[in-house]
């Protein structure tokens, strides 16, 4: 069975009773059946690519990624094997050289993903104990969606703090991240904008008077958010709506 890696989407070569699968390109452990599958049966003639390119949606830098080197965690075993295989390439190397030995592969060999099969799942410790070895997985559109509604709600509170500190400025620059976070039409920031055009149709009232650059500018600020339109009309013959 080919599945896609949830980290980095290289495709990954398992067998039907295998739990866990590590990725040889970017080195994220998970669980089968929490990957997507890409072929419920590996072709015959399909072969592991020897680089992997993450794609943009994944999150990761795009640059190709190559076989990793396995972590202690995969066990004793690898490590004596490699142990073994570096004094032996340094014996075979040589004879590969003057032509002794030929070279068996076309290149070098691609990377495997590293699986382990289990007849039971584990359970409990043992289970967190490997969920607690998954990297963070990138976010998903929902998360990205719930966290920019807690930003969006907490710029409301902030706004509404400002107003009644009666620091105007600062609420127009609350409702003005709350809005791209939340969009106008949600109930509070209709609510907090309402507010905030409200005292700021006052203010542009008493800065028309004798500030009125002042006045012209927090209009504009007001316009920036959407909130202007009473303000505007406060501004007479002598210091006109800019
Ligand atoms: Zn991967």
């Amino acid at each position: 069975m080919l599945v896609e890696c949830k980290k980095c989407g290289a495709p990954l070569d398992v067998k039907e009773n295998d739990w866990i699968v590590r990725c040889g390109y970017c080195g994220s452990t998970t669980r089968v059946a929490r990957t997507r599958t890409l072929a419920a049966v590996t072709p015959e003639d399909w072969s592991p690519p020897k680089s992997w390119k993450p794609p943009a949606q994944t999150g990761l830098p795009t640059q190709a990624l190559k076989k990793r080197t396995l972590r202690a965690g995969a066990g004793a075993f690898f490590g004596t094997f490699f142990t073994l295989a570096t004094v032996a390439v340094g014996v075979l190397v040589p004879l590969f050289a003057e032509g002794v030995l030929t070279w068996p592969f076309s290149d070098a060999e691609p990377p495997k993903a590293v699986t382990r099969g289990l007849d039971e799942p584990p359970k409990g410790a043992a289970l967190a104990e490997l969920e607690e070895k998954h990297e963070p997985e990138p976010a998903t559109p929902m998360q990205r969606e719930t966290r920019a509604h807690r930003a969006g709600t907490r710029a409301l509170a902030r706004g509404s703090a400002a107003l009644s500190a009666g620091d105007l400025d600062a609420a127009i620059e609350a409702l003005d991240e709350a809005q791209r976070a939340l969009g106008r039409r949600e109930q509070g920031v209709h609510r907090l904008r309402a507010q905030v055009a409200s005292r700021g149709a006052r203010e542009v009232g008493l800065k028309v008077v004798n500030r009125c650059a002042d006045a012209q500018a927090l209009y504009r600020s007001l316009r920036r958010v959407g909130a202007e339109r009473a303000a505007g009309e406060q501004f007479v013959d002598g210091c006109p709506r800019p």
